[in-house]
């Protein structure tokens, strides 16, 4: 699924020209309205910066928040405006950057006729109307009415079939992907379609359920599949050991066992931890011990794999030329239980150096790699969470597939 870039277009092509620009604005805001990480505005400068140095006008627009309601009236609230993004993009960019206080209407229509070659104009939330989450046709023909062209680059939205990531692409052409979604293909369809091998997995999280689709794909691509957080356990009442009172999903014992036996059949090395460090509450001060998978005693449960997995899975780690890892090997928000998750994050960082290709898929892993500083020297980290692991699952994004292609 190769996609025209917004590279691809040239001066000639851009300048002038009124480009709608999908990003991804959701950042994280403090009780005072102050944006606490804009890791999101950066990642969309590229594109920005490519655009408005090509002459051209650039329109955005991106969702912020949840908001409720079931018309524009009731939705509109002053915590999901995108006016502290509009400021901080402005700083970053270096030049002023107009918000309208909607994203559709007379007043976005006056705005962009005001805009001059490389001027910027931020559209307000786009989920303000409900019909931007229907994927409503009219809402659609009214957002893309002010542009001539359309650049996709909000990747962490592109898995949802909205007015603006899917919508407006039947009205603009070309409708083309961003600098940050070409480079999120690049990483992670890479990783899974013309991996360097050794290609591990690791996967970490709180249920079986919600991961199952993607280990049962990467059960397909992988040479190792290692399995870590609150899952793990799924797998050994599957395996008749006792797991006390840590998380299980009882209906999914059977499906476990499935997948050990698929893993097998394939030649994929499961790894499963060997030791864990159990709980005698889920608290961030419970008392605590490690033991191995064989002994967790009764009324405990497991928030943690234990030093000896993480040899293990150094180990496992070590030879492999391409990684990719989605979701914690424990409680990592309790620092007592956080050590299993920051030591894959430090192994991580090191098959980096070595030349290693590591890749973040998103969401809590994420945060774990920033919690332990060590973020910058992954090779990528995805700004999707739930749209990796659809594209990890060999899922087709529709805000991807709607682009013209290559
Ligand atoms: P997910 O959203 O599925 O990736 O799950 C992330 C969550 O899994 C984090 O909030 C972790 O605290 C949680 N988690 C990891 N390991 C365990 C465990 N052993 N027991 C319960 N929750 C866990």
């Amino acid at each position: 699924m190769s996609k025209k870039s917004v590279t691809s277009l040239s001066a000639a092509d851009l300048s002038g020209k009124r480009v709608l620009v999908r990003a991804d604005f959701n950042v994280p805001l403090d009780d005072q309205g102050s944006i606490t990480d804009d890791t999101r505005i950066r990642a969309a400068l590229p594109t920005i910066q490519y655009l408005t140095s090509n002459g051209a006008r650039v329109i955005l627009s991106s969702h912020f928040g949840r908001p409720k309601g079931d018309d524009f009236a009731s939705r509109v609230t002053n915590k999901f405006r995108l006016t502290p993004v509009a400021t901080r993009l402005s700083e970053l960019l270096g030049q002023p950057v107009v918000k309208t206080d909607d994203c559709i209407g007379d007043e976005v229509a006056a705005a962009v006729s005001a805009m001059k070659d490389g001027d910027v104009l931020l559209l307000e939330n786009v989920r303000f109307h409900p019909e931007e989450e229907k994927n409503d046709p009219g809402f659609a023909q009214k957002l893309a009415s002010v542009a001539d062209l359309y650049v996709n680059d909000a990747f962490g939205t592109a898995h949802r079939a909205h007015a603006s990531t899917e919508g407006v692409t039947h009205y603009l052409k070309p409708s083309v992907a961003g600098i940050l979604i070409e480079k999120e293909l690049q990483y992670l369809q890479g990783a899974i379609e013309v991996p360097q091998r050794p290609l591990a997995a690791i996967i970490g999280g709180s249920k079986v359920s919600s991961k199952i689709t993607v280990i049962e794909a990467l059960l397909e691509k992988v040479d190792k599949l290692l399995i870590g957080g609150g899952m793990i356990f799924t797998f050994y009442k599957a395996r008749g050991l006792s797991v006390g009172k840590s998380l299980v999903e009882d209906d999914f014992v059977e499906l476990a066992k499935t997948l050990e036996a698929k893993a097998k059949e394939k030649g994929v090395a499961l790894l499963l931890p060997t030791d864990v460090v159990v709980a005698d509450n889920f608290s961030p001060d419970a008392n605590a011990q490690t033991v191995s998978v064989e002994n967790i005693p009764d009324g405990w449960m497991g928030l943690d794999i234990g030093p000896d997995s993480v040899k293990v899975f150094e180990a496992a780690l070590a030879d492999c030329k391409t990684v990719i890892w989605n979701g914690p090997m424990g409680v990592f928000e309790f620092a007592k239980f956080a050590a299993g998750t920051e030591a894959i994050a430090h192994s991580l960082a090191a098959i980096t150096k070595t030349g290693a290709t590591t890749i973040i898929g998103g969401g809590d892993s994420v945060a774990a790699v920033e919690q332990v500083g060590v973020a910058d020297q992954m090779s990528h980290i995805s700004t999707g969470g739930g749209a990796s692991l659809e594209l990890l699952e060999g899922k087709v994004l529709p805000g991807i597939a709607a682009l013209d292609n290559a």
